[in-house]
Order: structure tokens, then C-alpha cells, then sequence
């Protein structure tokens, strides 16, 4: 292979751009960011030569060195880990998965450069950060389980272009040569070095060592291992600060805030013996719903050798958001992919892991109001997965859903129990209402006599909610119900007009009008009934007890379009004017055309109300103008 000039994919060149040119708040992570790279280099020879001892034969000691040299004005990081092919090479510092790239792209236009180095490490785009600090990076690795000819060195000046050449390497790993730009000389200094290791990569498990220079310019120079390298789970709880953890989280989770929780435990049984650290982030990285960015899971190590990176076995998918690290005792070195699918220690340490996060969130959510509101907020929506997916643990997480209601201030969250508790007598079930937003579902006209009989109705706002709710029929001995279905039969009937006090139509006056609408609506509808739900609008739609909701209905219709829609049944409200005055009309005649617009009128109002189209919205205007003119003749 001679030297190969190679453009960058546009969107690297980008991101290149973005990194050199913007303006950043903390330079220093690029060093975080190398230095990870290297310990995962290592961690992954460790993990080959499990199979292939021969791989550490010559040099048996891992190590990521880091030499400064103010003369050239260079830093050096060095790591004797897995290193990689010319091939490798090409495809993970020449390209990044394109997609990834171009969200991270947008959402960097959207928050500005402000946030960059967060975004960086939470997009794994971290070899780039380097040219923060560097105008050329050299880049010459070469793969563990190669000839010293098949080196390859990488370079580029971050514009544009990079090159590609063989170039011999006698020991196995990667070197990384930063030439600093001018004003980034004091990356070169022992202390600035020092202080950056320490803070960001402490806990590092690999020594890193900092080479300088002798003080008499002659002999051997000096190295000197920097960070702890203890492993902070192995570490005792109470030997720990709050920095280390969050230094540890952050470099887990490339998370640049503090974790919300940190639950560092160990278990000594009869079954199982493991040691885990397990974090509660405080937000969602802003990607973290995007489908390809679903990998979960904790890191595994095996007794204290890095196993696998994103082991899903040991959460369940509705706690991907935690992160953190499992170290076992008695699982053998070589697990292989299936062997962790079905065993005994993996399951016993994840049954374990739920145990403990739903202990400590049940915890917080009594003790902790404030806090728990917020990691509801963030992660409320994949808890609550669980109440679908998990059967054995609905009991624990039914306690832990928290949702806003009507009665209550927009922002203000209520427990199952705490509605129970606050339920008025005569009230027998818990009611909700589901749909897209809380402001919809406020305004819904099935809500208003729950207002005016002082019921609470929870507002179930989240998509996944009306699939939770299949779930949960009962809580507490109260069944659940949708305020958009069934009838509601708890309710007290009807008896006056809100606004003018005016008797309701009776059950008997209200025949002849039913008896109307039904034959002029025919199938259009399931049924239509006086209601008991409504107080100040005319009519709605409901569907009955066991149908689909009418936003469930929706989200299925928006992904299959040719779903028929389901019959919905009419209530009409027996003390609203308009239904009196028609109650009237049908019964001295029941046939006039005047009361079948009124009737069409009803029903499309009702749809429209219900977020549907009318049906027919030619006919609609004509209808209208046709009222209009009417009254505007009479007037
Ligand atoms: P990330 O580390 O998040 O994947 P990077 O841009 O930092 O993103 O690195 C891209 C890839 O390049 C890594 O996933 C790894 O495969 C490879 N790589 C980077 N640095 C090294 C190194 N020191 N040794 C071996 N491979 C490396």
C-alpha cells in the first residue's frame, strides 16, 4: 500500500469544523477521550487473548503511556492494547455511522457550540475532540495479532483530508501524536496532565503513565503512574466520594451532569456471588429514545476482566436507562453471547438488580418527592414499559407510576394511591382520560360533569400509556376507566342545565328524540344515549367498556391506514338546551328535515371535538349555512 489520500465523508468534515472552530467551555475532555479509547484498546486484547494467551506473550503488562514533549510541542498517547488493521483504521477514524452523525449535526445547530464537548462524548465521536487541541494528528497503530509490517499511520490536519500509509510498527497498540496548536501549549504541562487524569480517568484500570524528561537533560527520563487504577466498585462504599462516583458515572455514561442516584452494592449468597455500581442518570441523553441508540445493558466483568460493554442480559429493556457495572464472581472467564442468555448467575444477579432499583426508587418517591419527580420525568415513560412486560413486579411498579390530573395544577404529579386517597364518597372507580396533551384532554367535554362533581380524572399524556393501561384493570379494589368509554355508570344522572338552571329533559321526553336520531344515523354510530358525563357541551363521542380508546385508535391508524374505524357511541346531554329544544321538536314531529341537520350537526361536532374529521364537509358547510340563514332570517 503506497500513501492513500482520502477525502472525509462531508458529515466528519462537519463535525471537523464544528470541533475546530467553535468555541468550547472545557477543552480538557479530549484527553478523557483518547485515554478511554486506549483502556478499551486494552480491555479488548485482554478479552482475545482469553482464547489467545499468545497475544500477551512478549508483553505481558497493559499500559497507556502520555508523553509531553515541550521541544516539539507534541503530546504523545501511547496504549499497548488491541490496535488496529488498515481496514479498521478506515472505518472508524475516516467514517462514522452517518446517521448518528447527521442528528448530532442538527442538534448541535440547535443548541450551538455552547454544549459541544457534552454532545461529543455522548456521541462517541471522541477520537475527534483531539483536534480541539491539535492542528495535525498522527495516528500509527497496529493490530495485536499482526506482523510488525502490516502497521498503519493515519494523519490528518482536520481539513479536508487524511492519508493513509503502511508503516511498520514493532509493538502491538496504538500511538497517537497530537501537534499542539500554539496556544495549547499548556497541555504539555506535568501539573495540567496530572490534574486532567486525576479528575476524568482516575479510576482507570490500566496504569497511565506520564512520562517527562530527567531534570538534567540526561539521564533515564521519568515515569510516573498517575491514576488510582483502583476499580471503583471494588472499592469500599464508605472510602468513596461523591466526585469519584460522578467521575466514574461520567465516564460511563459520557454524561456530563451528576447521576441522580448511585447504588453501589455487593452480594454474597449462596447462588451468586457479584459486586455491582449502578447509576440513575438525572436526564435522558437527548437521543436516547432514537431506535438505533437502543443497545442497554451494564457493563460485565468477570472478576474484574472486562467482559462485554452493553450486557443486555443483565437489565430488563425497561431499565435501559441505567448505567453502571456488574462484576461477577463465579461466572468462568470465557462466557460466551449464548452462555449468558440463559444462566442461572446472570439471572439471579439481574433478579436482584430490579429488586434493588425498584427498592430505591420506591425509597425516593416516599422520601424524596422532589427527586423522584424528576426521574419520572425523565424516565417514566420506559419504567412504565414494565407494568406491560414485567407481571412479577407490576405490584412494585404500579406503586411508582405518577401521573398529572385534572384537578391538579399543569406540572404537578398524583400516585394511584394518592388519588384513591383523596377519592370523594360515591365515587367507585378510578378514572383517566388518555390523548396528546394535557391541554387536549382538558378541554375534552367527557370531563365535565367529573369537574362538576368534583372527581379527579388522571391525564395520561405519554404514547405508551393506553398500552400500559391494558395492563392495569384494577388498582386497590377500584376498577380503571377511561372517561371516553363506558358508561360511567357511577356518575349521578343529569338533572339541570349549568348555565340556566333548567330542568333536564326526562328520560321519557328524551324517547321520541333518541328513537330520531338513531334510524337517521344508522350505522354511523354504535349507539346514542342521554348522558351522564356532560354538562355544558351538547354531545360527545364514547366508546364502549371494552373497545379501543379513541387515541389508541389513532396511533394504530397512523401506523396501519387502512384500520376501519370502530362505531363509537353518542351520549347527548338531556339538559342542554339544544337537546331540549330537539326533545321538543321530535316529539310534536319526528320526521323534519330541520331535525335531521340538527342530528348530522351533533354528530359532526361531536367528531371534530374528538380530533376526527367530519364526514362529509361539503355537506357540513352546506348544513351550516343552511342554519344560519334560517336564523339569521328569523332574527
Ligand atoms: P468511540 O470510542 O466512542 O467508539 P471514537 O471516535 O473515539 O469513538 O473511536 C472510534 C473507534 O476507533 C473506536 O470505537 C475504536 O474501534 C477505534 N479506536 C479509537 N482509538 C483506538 C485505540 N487507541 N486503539 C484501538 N482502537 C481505537
Amino acid at each position: 500500500m503506497t500513501t492513500q489520500r482520502k477525502p472525509f465523508k462531508t458529515e466528519v468534515q462537519q463535525l471537523l469544523d464544528l470541533v475546530i472552530h467553535s468555541l468550547y467551555s472545557n477543552r480538557d475532555i479530549f484527553l478523557r477521550e483518547l485515554l478511554s479509547n486506549a483502556s478499551d484498546a486494552i480491555d479488548r486484547l485482554k478479552f482475545e487473548a482469553l482464547s489467545a494467551p499468545d497475544l500477551l506473550a512478549t508483553d505481558p503488562h497493559p499500559k497507556i503511556t502520555l508523553v509531553p514533549d515541550k521541544a516539539a510541542r507534541t503530546l504523545t498517547i501511547r496504549d499497548n492494547g488491541i490496535g488496529m488493521n488498515a481496514a479498521e483504521v478506515e472505518a472508524n477514524i475516516g467514517t462514522i455511522a452517518s446517521s448518528g452523525t447527521r442528528r448530532f449535526l442538527a442538534e448541535l445547530k440547535e443548541r450551538k457550540g455552547s454544549s459541544l464537548p457534552e454532545l461529543i462524548g455522548q456521541f462517541g465521536v471522541g477520537f475527534y475532540s483531539a483536534f480541539m487541541v491539535a492542528d495535525r494528528v498522527v495516528l500509527h497503530t497496529r493490530r495485536a495479532d499482526a506482523e510488525a509490517a502490516a502497521g498503519v499511520r493515519w494523519e490528518s490536519d482536520g481539513s479536508g483530508e487524511y492519508t493513509l500509509e503502511e508503516a511498520p510498527k514493532a509493538e502491538r497498540g496504538t500511538e497517537i501524536v497530537l501537534h499542539l496548536k500554539e496556544d495549547m501549549a499548556e497541555y504539555l504541562e506535568e501539573w495540567k496532565l496530572r490534574k486532567i487524569i486525576k479528575t476524568y480517568s482516575d479510576f482507570v484500570e490500566h496504569p497511565i503513565v506520564l512520562t517527562t524528561p530527567a531534570e538534567d537533560g540526561k539521564s533515564a527520563p521519568k515515569e510516573e503512574t498517575v491514576n488510582s487504577q483502583k476499580a471503583l466498585w471494588q472499592r469500599p462504599k464508605n472510602e468513596i466520594t461523591a466526585e469519584e462516583y460522578a467521575g466514574f458515572y461520567r465516564h460511563l455514561s459520557h454524561d456530563f451532569d451528576e447521576p441522580l442516584a448511585t447504588l453501589h452494592w455487593q452480594v454474597e449468597g449462596a447462588t451468586t456471588e457479584f459486586r455491582a455500581l449502578v447509576f440513575i442518570p438525572k436526564s435522558a441523553a437527548f437521543d436516547f429514545l432514537a431506535p438505533e441508540r437502543r443497545q442497554h445493558g451494564l457493563q460485565l466483568y468477570v472478576r474484574r476482566v472486562f467482559i462485554s460493554d452493553h450486557c443486555e442480559e443483565l437489565l430488563p429493556p425497561w431499565l435501559r436507562f441505567l448505567r453502571g457495572v456488574v462484576d461477577s464472581g463465579d461466572l468462568p472467564l470465557n462466557v460466551s453471547r449464548e452462555l449468558l442468555q440463559d444462566n442461572k448467575q446472570i439471572r439471579s444477579i439481574r433478579n436482584n438488580l430490579v429488586k434493588k432499583v425498584l427498592d430505591t426508587l420506591t425509597e425516593m418517591k416516599e422520601k424524596e418527592r422532589e427527586k423522584y419527580e424528576t426521574f419520572w420525568k425523565a424516565f417514566g415513560p420506559v419504567l412504565k414499559e414494565g407494568m406491560h412486560l414485567d407481571a412479577a413486579n407490576r405490584e412494585k411498579l404500579q406503586e411508582l407510576m405518577l401521573f398529572g390530573s385534572a384537578a391538579k395544577a399543569e406540572g404537578a404529579l398524583l400516585s394511584l394511591a394518592e388519588y384513591v386517597a383523596a377519592m370523594p364518597e360515591g365515587q367507585k372507580a378510578i378514572y383517566y382520560a388518555s390523548g396528546e396533551s394535557r391541554k387536549a384532554l382538558e378541554n375534552a367535554p367527557h370531563l365535565e360533569a367529573f369537574r362538576a362533581a368534583n372527581w379527579d380524572v388522571l391525564l395520561l399524556t405519554d404514547p405508551v400509556d393506553d398500552w400500559v393501561m391494558q395492563g392495569l384493570t384494577e388498582y386497590a379494589g377500584k376498577p380503571l376507566h377511561s372517561v371516553t368509554k363506558g358508561g360511567a355508570a357511577d356518575l349521578p344522572p343529569v338533572k339541570a342545565d349549568a348555565a340556566t338552571d333548567q330542568p333536564a329533559a326526562s328520560e321519557d321526553e328524551m324517547k321520541p328524540l333518541l328513537a330520531f336520531m338513531k334510524q337517521h344515523l344508522g350505522e354511523q354510530v354504535k349507539d346514542i344515549i342521554a348522558s351522564r358525563r356532560l354538562t355544558e357541551s351538547a354531545c360527545c363521542l364514547v366508546a364502549d367498556e371494552h373497545s379501543m380508546g379513541a387515541h389508541m385508535e389513532k396511533i394504530l391508524r397512523a401506523m396501519h391506514k387502512d384500520a376501519p374505524p370502530t362505531r363509537r357511541i353518542l351520549e347527548i346531554n338531556p339538559a342542554h338546551p339544544v337537546i331540549r329544544a330537539m326533545a321538543g321538536l321530535a316529539a310534536r314531529d319526528g320526521q323534519g328535515t330541520l331535525l335531521g341537520d340538527y342530528t348530522d350537526m351533533l354528530h359532526d361536532q361531536a367528531l371534530l371535538t374528538a380530533g376526527q374529521p367530519v364526514n362529509d364537509l361539503l355537506q357540513f358547510t352546506r348544513r351550516v349555512s343552511r342554519l344560519m340563514a334560517d336564523a339569521a332570517a328569523k332574527a
